[in-house]
């Protein structure tokens, strides 16, 4: 059995964002040179989510408003983790998109679902952070 072991660095501009982080994904497949297995793709932070959904902008933007009344980023002050730091509505975005995602590897490929992109999400950006890939098989 091989395995593969990648990070991924994100350094996003913006508080929050959606990033299709397929492209990346499929390159560290090809990198590894296994035909059949399993891709792990996990945000290494907790303010981070790896998620699959669809590639479509307005999605993206629902996704940001419905966060934003979940756990709203103002006023900071409503948080008992607030102390010091003001990222605890980023740990709640991060809860509920998830952490990883695990997805077969068939024939040298991601064996996706119709329209299934992986994105990284940020929720607390302005900062260097990393995603982990790792892949096993043959
Ligand atoms: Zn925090």
């Amino acid at each position: 059995m091989k395995s593969f072991r990648k990070e991924l660095w994100f350094s996003v501009p913006t508080r929050r964002a959606y990033i299709n982080i397929t492209p990346q994904v499929e390159e560290c497949l090809r990198e590894s040179g296994i035909r059949e297995g399993i891709v792990l793709c996990n945000a290494m932070h907790i303010t981070a989510s790896v998620f699959i959904n669809d590639d479509e902008a307005g999605l993206h933007h629902d996704y940001d408003v419905w966060l934003e009344k979940l756990a709203p980023h103002e006023p900071v002050t409503q948080y008992h983790h607030n102390v010091g730091e003001d990222n605890a509505d980023a740990h709640m975005k991060r809860q509920i998109m998830g952490r990883e995602v695990v997805v077969a590897v068939t024939d040298g490929k991601l064996d996706f679902g119709t329209w299934e992109q992986i994105f990284y999400g940020e929720f607390d950006g302005c900062r260097k952070k990393r995603v982990l890939v790792k892949i096993i098989g043959e």
